[in-house]
């Protein structure tokens, strides 16, 4: 992870606990997630989970940290993590892993609205 001056490293925590909160309202705590800023080439984050070690890993953009759709981007992040069981088990079952993506991207975003 970067240097982070200590205004970056305060907005990390918020940014980090807002995520917690969220992983934890879904009920997706049986994840162990590895949380870090990172320089992104897109996006405001990014979560890759393994659902056979239940490891996932969150990229945080350095560049949009302090943007005002960050704390909405962590529970964007969360969401995913809820969809990431029935994602893998759509994936071993479906031909177009695309089809799948789109979909589980407009209920992440219909949810990120709702909640
Ligand atoms: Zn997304």
């Amino acid at each position: 992870m970067p240097k982070l001056t200590k205004k970056e490293e305060k907005r990390f925590k918020e940014l980090k606990k807002e995520f917690l909160k969220w992983q934890h309202l879904l009920q997706v705590d049986g994840y162990r997630v590895y949380i870090r800023v990172k320089k992104l080439k897109d996006g405001f984050a990014d979560i890759e989970s393994n659902e056979y070690t239940r490891v996932a890993n969150l990229d945080i953009s350095k560049e949009d940290l302090f943007d005002a759709e960050m704390k909405s981007t962590m529970k964007h992040e969360a969401l995913h993590l809820f969809f990431h069981h029935l994602e893998a088990l759509a994936r071993w079952r479906y031909a177009s892993p695309d089809q799948i993506d789109i979909e589980v991207e407009r209920l992440v975003t219909i949810l990120e609205k709702l909640l």
